[in-house]
């Protein structure tokens, strides 16, 4: 199992895997690995000789300089993790100024309104942040195949939007979301989650399952004013957003149409944690 830290070696390591005939998956991640992240990486090693797992704490998508403190970072404990998939796995830890040199700042895209809603609405900046480190990551590593959780549903449609506008030759893969047996979401934040918490965060995913059970009978209005009100009796998470959305353009439903694909996306607060996922309506 080898961490690569720089670019540069990076760069060797890879393009010799490929003069060998070896084609390249890659996972970017930001550390804090669980289940879920092994899930992409399983994936990824069924289609892929090797796969690069990125494992970088991208300081321009945090829009709150707490969460980006406190996000969990545990590099000796993840190697040990990834231990299992030995020398498949090549694990790249740059350092901020290896990502992005001297200017650590984002690119301004327009994912035609890809993020503007949801967690571009309430998280400012973010996908501007995502869209730039994914750009620069993209170009580091050059893989031919890289693989996104469906947990972070709106940023797999705004990679598959970045690829378009930056013109890059790779492709990109949304896998499902993986789960604790109570249904929540694996998360690197549900390390911050006390116990109390991590015992009412599955509520988050039976609210999902709620809105799909009646997706066929009744209005998205109707479903909004459900969920919000069982989560105004849950005490111990605030829901920030419900919503529903086509899976393409992600713009809220107003009226079903036949052929359209739908989701319900969710984020609450368990205290001054932040959760979200969502689920496949249709
Ligand atoms: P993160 O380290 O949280 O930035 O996540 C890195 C990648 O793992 C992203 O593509 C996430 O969508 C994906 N991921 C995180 N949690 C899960 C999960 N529970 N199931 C599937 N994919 C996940």
């Amino acid at each position: 199992m080898s961490i690569i830290f720089t670019k540069i070696e990076l760069k060797n390591l890879v393009s010799k895997k490929k003069q060998e005939g070896n084609t390249v998956g890659f996972v970017p991640t930001m550390g804090a690995l669980h289940e879920g992240h092994a899930s992409l990486i399983s994936l990824a090693l069924e289609k892929h000789p090797y796969v690069v797992v990125s494992i970088f704490v991208n300081p321009t998508q945090f829009n709150n300089a707490q969460d980006l403190e406190k996000y969990p970072r545990a590099l000796e404990k993840d190697a040990q993790f990834l231990s299992n998939f030995k020398d498949r796995v090549i694990i790249y830890a740059p350092s901020p100024q290896e990502v992005y040199g001297t200017n650590i700042s984002s690119t301004s895209y327009n994912f035609g309104n890809l993020e503007n809603v949801m967690e571009g609405e309430h998280r400012p900046g973010h996908f501007d942040g995502v869209g730039t480190v994914l750009n620069l990551l993209f170009r580091q590593v050059l893989p031919d195949e890289a693989f996104f959780g469906e947990k972070d549903f709106q940023q797999l449609q705004i990679v598959r939007k970045l690829v378009q506008l930056e013109k890059l030759s790779l492709k990109i893969t949304g896998c499902p979301i993986h789960r604790q047996e109570n249904g929540l979401a694996m998360s690197s934040r549900n390390a911050r989650l006390t116990e109390k918490q991590l015992a009412i965060a599955p509520f988050i995913y039976k609210s999902l399952q709620i809105a799909k059970k009646h997706f066929e009978t009744k209005s998205a209005l109707q479903l909004k004013k459900i969920v919000t009100t069982a989560f105004a009796n849950e005490e111990g998470l605030e829901l920030e957003y419900f919503e529903i959305a086509n899976i393409k353009n992600l713009s809220p439903l107003s009226r079903k149409r036949k052929n359209q694909k739908y989701r319900a996306f969710i984020a609450a607060y368990a205290g001054e944690i932040r959760l979200i996922d969502n689920i496949a309506l249709n």
